[in-house]
């Protein structure tokens, strides 16, 4: 059985009397111990996909159809009293930003003594035996030391590890970790990566990492989905989107990143921006944006097909897999 299995979910955000849609159609599963990424621009409906895998969209936005199935526990119908059992116990999230998790007027260590309290019986001096040991295990050093202070006495980097061990306190299944290096200095980006890593890896914990950089993705996701204006357009193992993205979108991703473009020479971009929720174009939502476009991509929405090893929602792609059909066929 899967860990987690999301099917045809729906999201839509009702704003002036207006049903915009934010997730559409949106389907995959997770294992015990994959690390899978979802990837796209700022507004592809990443976060949003994120925040209701717990069941945490707020009003006024909703699940408006599909299912969440944590093992069989359906998660989309669950009441808050047992959505708070599933929350961090079962799924944690990390957040880009370890200020909207951490209390500023908390120290460390007692923010992280009050999570285990509040889920054990054990005693302050036990508890805080826990939390140092936590914080060892996530190379903070000084951990005594740094049990007693407060979270802006610390560095961004710092201030993510907490974050990481109080998830670990709570041995979660999940881990659903949101930009979680965005807003570090590269250096500290790849430690903190390093050690999401392998901490997943040591205690056979999933992670669904959301990230807007493909670069990042690769270095530690197994599998990857492709995420444009509320769809997945393309979905596979990381590897392959890496060294033969099929989508023009991940195409694109990937010719945007710094490491592809010569020394002096300006960026590759995208052409264009994420459509608002408003704004969604007919047919194949990439329509503006794509190089090759044409008018069957402007009026219909492509299925997600497999095409060997990804899938993709593409006519481009699915013309060019008929065509090979074809070949083969006639040479038979
Ligand atoms: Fe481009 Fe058409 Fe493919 Fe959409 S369906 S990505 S517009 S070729």
């Amino acid at each position: 059985m899967n860990l987690l299995s999301v099917s045809h979910l729906c999201v839509n955000f009702h704003i002036k009397k207006q049903e915009l849609v934010a997730l559409i159609d949106i389907s995959f599963t997770l294992n015990r111990g994959e690390r899978i990424a979802i990837v796209g621009e700022s507004g592809a409906g990443k976060s949003i996909l994120g925040f209701s895998i717990v069941n945490l969209i707020g009003k006024p936005g909703y699940i408006k159809s599909g299912s969440i199935k944590l093992e069989n526990k359906e998660l989309s119908t669950m009441n808050l009293r047992q959505l708070q059992e599933v929350r961090g116990k079962r799924i944690a999230m990390i957040f880009q930003d370890p200020m909207m998790t951490l209390n500023p007027v908390i120290t460390i260590g007692d923010q992280l003594v009050e999570t285990i309290r509040s889920h054990t019986n054990i005693s302050y001096k036990d508890a805080r035996s826990i939390a140092i040991e936590k914080l060892h295990h996530v190379q903070i050093a000084s951990p005594e030391k740094r049990f007693d202070q407060y979270p802006h006495e610390l560095s961004g980097g710092m201030r993510q590890r907490v974050i990481i061990a109080s998830v670990l306190l709570l041995n979660p299944d999940i881990i659903i970790a949101d930009e979680p290096t965005t807003a570090l200095d590269v250096t500290i980006q790849a430690e903190i990566l390093q050690l999401l890593l392998a901490i997943c890896r040591d205690n056979g914990v999933a992670l669904i990492l959301i990230s807007h950089d493909l670069g990042v993705v690769s270095k530690v996701a197994e599998r990857t989905l492709v995420m444009y204006a509320g769809h997945i357009v393309e979905e596979g193992p990381t590897l392959e989107i890496i060294n033969d993205p099929q989508h023009p979108y991940t195409q694109g991703l990937l010719n945007a990143l710094p490491q592809m473009t010569l020394p002096g020479q300006r960026l590759n971009q995208i052409q264009g921006s994420m459509p608002s929720l408003a704004e969604r174009p007919s047919g194949c939502a990439f329509h503006p944006r794509c190089p090759y476009a044409t008018q069957k991509c402007r009026q219909e929405q492509p299925r997600f097909i497999y095409s060997g090893v990804s899938s993709v929602a593409c006519f481009l792609v699915e013309d060019m897999l008929n065509e090979c059909a074809e070949h083969d066929q006639e040479a038979m």
